[in-house]
């Protein structure tokens, strides 16, 4: 079953003195029992990706067109309070700044028993029991349930989070950058957990990360965004293993820990678009190392590779080609 499928997604922010177009036209799906990842540089609209699919855009955000829509219900036509039943019980948010999604003056164990409460019928013991389950899940003692926010540990703050937002036995849980900030050590072991009580409670998870190896542990699935578009979107290992647009290449780049050394690198210079008008070329074209006249007079439409499950929006698919099997083979 297909479990969120966005359709050709707009999404604009309006400022004072400016409209920004944050999200341009993007599509992918996620069938149940997929793990799919959203990657991109900052500012590449994932995270604002992910509040359109949860009703949690500010109010000057616009959705100009396109279709949301979770087990085939259409998610822009619900009721705000339909969607937020929604929210915490079929899908579950670990919002970029956990942090925030705290009460400084709760205690993390009132937190979790007020999110079960309120979604569900459950005595005040029953939800105290239920909590100091979820922290043992999440592997925190359940002995500092009655502690505060600030007597955690970021690493244990985001595991509170996780646990709240797992309380109501979620069907997708979105987790936006869940593990940035954080010490390499801790970050492991948070992904270690999601992935634990993702099998235990048979959800499927939606990442959002800028990290390719995080999402080479983690996900089945991914689309590459840049400037709110997809660039690049398949099995994560044919396109970790066979980046075939330019800015994938240059992600990896970037994490070089992904890069085994057969795709030649290259680097991207340059910052991500201020989109206050969206150009009728590639988007890409003015950091692309492969840019001809036909990328900034033509927009390359996603289209998939004639040989492998993977689409790809880019004019010059074969020199990325060439590149990698010329860096295979360096006598070539
Ligand atoms: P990051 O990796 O830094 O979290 P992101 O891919 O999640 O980046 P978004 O937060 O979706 O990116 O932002 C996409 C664009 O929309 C950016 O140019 C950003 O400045 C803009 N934007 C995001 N949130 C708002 C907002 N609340 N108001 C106005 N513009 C916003
Ligand atoms: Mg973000």
């Amino acid at each position: 079953m297909t479990l969120i499928n966005v359709d050709d997604l707009v999404v604009r922010y309006d400022k004072e003195d400016e409209q920004l177009h944050s999200v341009n036209g993007l599509s992918f799906t996620i069938e149940d029992g997929v793990n799919y990842a959203l990657s991109g540089e900052s500012a590449s609209g994932k995270s604002t990706t992910a509040k359109a699919i949860l009703g949690l855009l500010p109010d000057h955000a616009v959705i100009e067109s396109g279709e949301i829509e979770f087990e085939g219900r259409d998610l822009r036509s619900m009721t705000s309070a339909e969607r937020r039943d929604l929210l915490w019980e079929e899908i579950a948010f670990i919002p970029q700044t956990a942090i925030d999604a705290l009460d400084p003056i709760m205690t993390v164990g009132a937190q979790i028993r007020q999110a079960i409460q309120t979604h569900r019928e459950v005595s005040d013991q029953g939800a105290r029991r239920q909590s100091r389950e979820l922290f043992e899940t999440v592997g925190l003692d359940p002995e500092r349930i009655d502690e505060y926010p600030h007597e955690f540990s970021a690493g244990m703050r985001q595991r509170v989070v996780i646990a709240m937002a797992l309380a109501l036995d979620p069907k997708l849980i979105i987790a936006d950058e869940p593990t940035t900030g954080l010490d390499v050590v801790v970050q492991d072991k948070i992904i270690e957990n999601i992935l634990q009580i993702q099998e235990k409670t048979d959800s499927s998870l939606l990442l959002i990360t800028h990290d390719l190896s995080v999402i080479a542990e983690t996900c089945d699935e991914m689309s590459v965004l840049y400037g709110g578009m997809v660039m690049e979107q398949g099995h994560v290992d044919n396109i970790l293993l066979n980046p075939s647009n330019p800015y994938t290449m240059g992600l990896q780049n970037a994490y070089p820990g992904q890069n085994d050394g057969s795709n030649e690198l290259i680097s991207v210079p340059g910052e991500p678009p201020t989109l206050d008008e969206v150009p009728k070329g590639c988007i890409f074209e003015p950091r692309c190392p492969f840019a001809t006249e036909e990328c900034e007079s033509t927009r390359p439409p996603l289209e998939k590779l004639p040989y492998r499950n993977q689409r790809v929006a880019c004019h010059h698919t074969d020199r990325a080609a060439r590149m990698r099997h010329s860096a295979d083979d360096p006598s070539t």
